[in-house]
C-alpha cells in the first residue's frame, strides 16, 4: 500500500455517503497522476461539486443570509488558503491558486473574490434549496422569542445543541500520501449559525489542516474548539509515537462531546476518527 488517497465528508456526515466517497477518491486517484496535491485537491473538487455537502455548491448560509467559504491546500512548507470567499465554484482551486501563484498564504474575503475573478473563475452561486431551508429555519430560531442570544459566538455550539438549532456540518477533506510525498485538502461553508466574517479551523494551518514530511492531517468540526485545541499540528507532531488510530482516537476524545472528526495518513498507515458519524472515502494504490 504504497499510495493513499483518503476523503472525509464531514464530521456528522451520515455512513451511506461511504460508497459515494469511495467512488470519489478511486476516481480522482485514476484521473490525477504524481503529485499528491493534484490528487486531494480533485477529490475536494468532486466533493465540493456534490451539493450534499458543506462545501463549495451546498455551502451553508450565514445568519445574514449570505455564503462565505473557506478552503485549504497544504503540502510539506507550503500553504495556500482562501478565507470568506464568496460567489466561486471551487474555493479550493483558488487556494491552490494562492499557494502556486502569490507570494502569500491566505487570501480573504473581497481579495480572495478579486484574486479569483482574475484568474478566469466565474461568478456562481453555491446556493441549493436544502441550504435556503437551513438558513430558513435558523432564521426562525433567532427570532423566536424565547430564544435568547448566547453571549459569546464562539459558543454558538452549545447553544445550538441546547436549543436545536440546525446545525450545518459536512465540510470534506483529503489527504494523500503518493510515492511518500503528502499533501492536505479542506474546504467548507463553514459551521452554522454563524456571523458574517467569521472564519473557522479549516483554513488555518495546524487548525485545521497540516502537511509535513511524517504526513498529513485534515479536521473537522466545530472550528472554534478545533483551533483552540491545535489539532492538526497536535497530530502531526505525535505521528510516529503510537499507531496512527491511537493518536487521532486520543485527539478526538480530547473535545469530549463537541463534534470534530480528524483524517490523516502517515509514512505506513491511514487512519480517520469522529465522536460522531463521518463518512469517509478511501483509494489504495501500490
Ligand atoms: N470545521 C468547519 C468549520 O468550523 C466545519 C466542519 O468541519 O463541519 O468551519
Amino acid at each position: 500500500m504504497a499510495n493513499v488517497l483518503l476523503i472525509h465528508g464531514g464530521a456528522g456526515s451520515d455512513n451511506s455517503f461511504t460508497e459515494t466517497l469511495n467512488r470519489y477518491a478511486e476516481n480522482s486517484s485514476r484521473k490525477v497522476s504524481g503529485n499528491p496535491l493534484d490528487f486531494v485537491v480533485d477529490s475536494v473538487r468532486l466533493m465540493e461539486d456534490d451539493s450534499s455537502f458543506n462545501a463549495g455548491t451546498g455551502s451553508v448560509k450565514r445568519i445574514d443570509g449570505s455564503i462565505q467559504m473557506d478552503a485549504a491546500v497544504m503540502t510539506p512548507n507550503q500553504i495556500g488558503a482562501v478565507s470568506a470567499i464568496e460567489r466561486v465554484k471551487n474555493p479550493v482551486m483558488v487556494a491552490r491558486e494562492v499557494m502556486l501563484q502569490t507570494p502569500h498564504v491566505m487570501i480573504t474575503g473581497d481579495g480572495a473574490i478579486k484574486f479569483a475573478r482574475a484568474l478566469g473563475f466565474e461568478d456562481y452561486d453555491p446556493t441549493t434549496e436544502r441550504t435556503e431551508n437551513i438558513w430558513k429555519k435558523t432564521v426562525d430560531y433567532f427570532n423566536g422569542k424565547e430564544v435568547e442570544l448566547p453571549e459569546r459566538y464562539s459558543n454558538y455550539y452549545k447553544y445550538a445543541k441546547i436549543f436545536g438549532f440546525p446545525q450545518a456540518k459536512d465540510t470534506v477533506g483529503a489527504v494523500a500520501r503518493v510515492d511518500g510525498k503528502f499533501a492536505a485538502a479542506v474546504s467548507t461553508g463553514g459551521s452554522s449559525p454563524m456571523m458574517r466574517g467569521r472564519v473557522g479551523d479549516s483554513p488555518l494551518p495546524g487548525a485545521g489542516l497540516y502537511a509535513g514530511e511524517k504526513g498529513a492531517v485534515v479536521a473537522t468540526g466545530i472550528g472554534e474548539e478545533i483551533i483552540r485545541k491545535m489539532m492538526c499540528y497536535d497530530i502531526y507532531n505525535r505521528i510516529g509515537t503510537k499507531p496512527l488510530s491511537e493518536i487521532v482516537k486520543e485527539k478526538v476524545a480530547e473535545f469530549g462531546d463537541v463534534l470534530v472528526g480528524v483524517i490523516a495518513v502517515s509514512k505506513d498507515e491511514y487512519a480517520s476518527y469522529s465522536n460522531s458519524s463521518m463518512a469517509t472515502g478511501v483509494c489504495t494504490w501500490p
